[in-house]
C-alpha cells in the first residue's frame, strides 16, 4: 500500500489561503488505512476548517482515488458544489486524478511517503521502490533496494555491525537479513552470485503500462 502522513495543519491552511468554500475528498483504501483520508479524518478536518472560517460545501469518498472511473463518479457532487478549493486526502496520485476533473485548485492534505506494508495497526514499513526490475527471486524475498540504506544490489557494504545497518543502527542490515533468509531457504549459494547493477532505464519517468491491447 501507499503510505501517507498528514501535512502539518499550518501548511495546509497556508495552501488554502483565501478559500472561503472548500470540499474534501477522502480515499477508502490506503489513506483510510493510514488514518490520513478516511471518514473520520474527513469529519475531523471539516471541523478544523470550519473553525478557521471556511465553509465545507461538500465531502466525498472514493473507494480508490487512483482509479479514474470511481473517482470521476464521486466527484460529481463536489464539482456541483463549486468550491473555491478541494482538499484531496489521498496519496499524491489521488490528488493528481482529482485535479484532472476539478476546475478549482486541488490541494494535498498528505505527504506521500512510500510503498510499504502495514505490519500492524499504525505501524508501516517501507518495502518497495518500484524499480521495475524486481530482484526478490535472488534475495530471499527481501528487497535490497528499499531495505538497504544504500540500495546495494550486492551487499553487505562492510559497515554492518552486530546485524545492524551502519547508516541507521536502529534498522537491521538488509543484507544480513537476506543472507539469513537464503540460508533458511537452503539457497545460500545465491549470496555469492554477482547481481547486475540496477539499470535505471526501467525507471525513466513517467512510465505507462498498457494491458488493454488495441482497446481504447
Ligand atoms: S527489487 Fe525491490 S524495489 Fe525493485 S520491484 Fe522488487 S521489491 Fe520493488
Ligand atoms: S549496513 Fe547493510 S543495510 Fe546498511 S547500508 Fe550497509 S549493506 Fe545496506
Amino acid at each position: 500500500m501507499i503510505i501517507t502522513q498528514k501535512k502539518p495543519l499550518e501548511e495546509l491552511l497556508g495552501m488554502l489561503d483565501g478559500a472561503k468554500t472548500v470540499a474534501l475528498v477522502g480515499c477508502g483504501s490506503c489513506a483510510t488505512a493510514c488514518a490520513t483520508g478516511g471518514e473520520k479524518e474527513i469529519a475531523d478536518l471539516s471541523k478544523v476548517l470550519e473553525q478557521h472560517g471556511m465553509k465545507v460545501v461538500a465531502t466525498a469518498m472514493s473507494e480508490y482515488c487512483c482509479m479514474h472511473l470511481k473517482t470521476r463518479t464521486i466527484l460529481k457532487p463536489v464539482i456541483a458544489a463549486n468550491p473555491d478549493a478541494v482538499v484531496a486526502m489521498s496519496c499524491g496520485d489521488g490528488v493528481q486524478v482529482i485535479a484532472q476533473y476539478c476546475k478549482c485548485p486541488v490541494y494535498p492534505s498528505n505527504n506521500t511517503m512510500f510503498l510499504g506494508e502495514s505490519v500492524k495497526l499504525g505501524l508501516f514499513e517501507e518495502a518497495c521502490h518500484l524499480c521495475g526490475d524486481c530482484v526478490l527471486g535472488k534475495t530471499g524475498g527481501i528487497c535490497p533496494i528499499s531495505r538497504c540504506a544504500k540500495s546495494l544490489v550486492n551487499g553487505p557494504c562492510g559497515g554492518s555491525r552486530n546485524g545492524k545497518c551502519e547508516v541507521n543502527p536502529e534498522n537491521p542490515c538488509a543484507w544480513i537479513e537476506i543472507y539469513n533468509k537464503l540460508v533458511e531457504l537452503g539457497q545460500e549459494y545465491k549470496i555469492g552470485i554477482t547481481r547486475d547493477d540496477k539499470g535505471y532505464e526501467k525507471v525513466s519517468y513517467p512510465r505507462t503500462i498498457n494491458i488493454r491491447g488495441d482497446k481504447k
